[in-house]
Order: C-alpha cells, then structure tokens, then sequence
C-alpha cells in the first residue's frame, strides 16, 4: 500500500565527474521495486535534472528558504526548485537544526513554501543522544512534527517524514530495527490523527543504512524506506540498498 521510497543525501559532497560517475551506476542498475530519488548540492541540479531526466530515479535538494522571493542572499527558493524540476527537498535535517539554528517553526514555513510549488518536502525530524537517554525521544520528535502539521493544516498529508536519530548520522550507530519502528509508529499514529491517512504516508528511516542493514529496517511495518547519507555516494552501496527495498 505504501511503495518503498529510498533517498540519497549527497550532503556537501559531490564534483562534477563524481557525480556522472555516480548516477551513471545507479541508471545502469535500474529497474528497481522501490522509489529512488536523490538530494544533491544546488549547483548540480540542473546537471542531475539533465542526467535523470528521461528515467524514473527522482531527484531534490536538501534544503529551501522560507521566503518567496527577496532580499535574502545566498537562500533558495522553492520556485527555483520547482523550475529545477526537483521532486522532493529536505527539510529540518539535523544538520541544519543543528548548525544554523532551524527551529521548528522554521522548518514548517520551508515545508510550506516548497507545497506551495508543489515540490515535496522530506521533513527529517529526530532526538539527540542527550534526550534519548533522558528519556524524551517521543515527545522530541513529536513536538519537530507538531509544528509542520499545525502549520501545513489541510496539507499536512502531503509530506514525506524521516526519522533520524541524531546520534545514528554519520556514527555508525544505526539504530535498531526494533527501536526505529517504535518511533515510526508513533509518528504514524500522529499523522492519522491529523490527517486521516498516515496509513498511506511514508516515514523514511535515516542513520547510518547501509547494505547489510536495510533490509531488516525497511522490513518494519512502519519504516517505508530510507534517507541516505555515506552509504549514497557509492554506486554500489546505494544500489545495494535500493534493492534491499
Ligand atoms: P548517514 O546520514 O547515512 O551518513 O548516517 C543520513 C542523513 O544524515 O541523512
């Protein structure tokens, strides 16, 4: 009922050959079961546009601005997005909470502005270390996705949701399949309560997915794909991880 929607998180990695290199492996790996999509740095969308364009692999960004358009140097807007045909785009990952400040409201109006041009928003939300072993992991993630329903009302049902543990990015440390499905489900709990149909929303799990953990991952009921980091820039690797889905 819910297709498998896996996403490469470039992140701030990425040249020009690489990246050839890179959706050249995933193209020649096609089909998969699964929707693939990948976020890429903003100089490289129309370059990635370009190369996926006559495929079904999808592609975003990783982040947007709150603003239309504006006196706002060095932002992006969600029109220029759209105009880069970008499917999806990230927003709140932990990253951007994390080292420029996002706030929860922040994170709300980017999901908003990119409905807007009808561009997808990923809405990444998750817990730190410190609040996990303090206990608060559900009200954390709740509280991240309580200001994007409360602002996205009527169109809170179009989003896509990552959970992400902070501690899980980058470390290693994945979390367990048991422990990724008890958030998923309650962050699928509090989307049918706003929406109606968080039976029908994908919740991506992200942290550390790799090859020889996806598969039990993505094979929790709640958890419907994955959100990519390190593992997204090797051909090999995300592919891998594609068909584990
Ligand atoms: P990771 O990153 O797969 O390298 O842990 C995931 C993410 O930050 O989206």
């Amino acid at each position: 009922m819910r297709k498998t929607l896996v996403v490469g998180n470039w992140k701030m990695h990425g040249s020009r050959p690489a990246n050839a290199e890179l959706l050249a492996g995933i193209l020649a790996a096609r089909p998969f079961t699964a929707d693939v999509a990948v976020c890429v740095p903003f100089p490289y969308l129309f370059e990635t546009a370009a190369t996926l364009a006559a495929s079904d692999i999808r592609w975003g960004a990783q982040d947007v601005s709150a603003h239309e358009q504006g006196a706002y140097t060095g932002e992006v807007s969600a029109a220029m997005l759209a105009e880069c045909g970008c499917r999806y785009a990230l927003v709140g990952h932990s990253e951007r909470r994390a080292y420029h400040g996002e706030s929860d409201q922040l994170v709300a109006d980017k999901a908003k502005a990119l409905l807007a041009r009808g561009v997808t928003p990923i809405v990444c939300v998750g817990e730190t270390l410190a609040e996990r072993d303090a206990g608060q992991t559900e009200d954390v993630v709740k509280r991240q996705l309580a200001a994007v329903i409360h602002t996205l009302a009527h169109c809170a049902g179009e989003i896509v949701v990552a959970y992400e543990p902070v501690w899980a990015i980058g470390t290693g440390r994945t979390a367990t399949p048991e422990q990724a499905q008890a958030v998923h489900a309650v962050l699928r709990a509090q989307l049918q309560a706003a929406t109606g149909h968080g039976d029908r929303m994908r919740i991506l799990y992200g942290g550390s997915v790799k090859p020889d953990n996806a598969a039990t991952l993505f094979a929790m009921p709640d958890i419907d794909g994955g959100l990519i980091g390190g593992a997204s820039l090797k051909a090999a690797d995300f592919v891998a991880i594609c068909r584990a889905a």
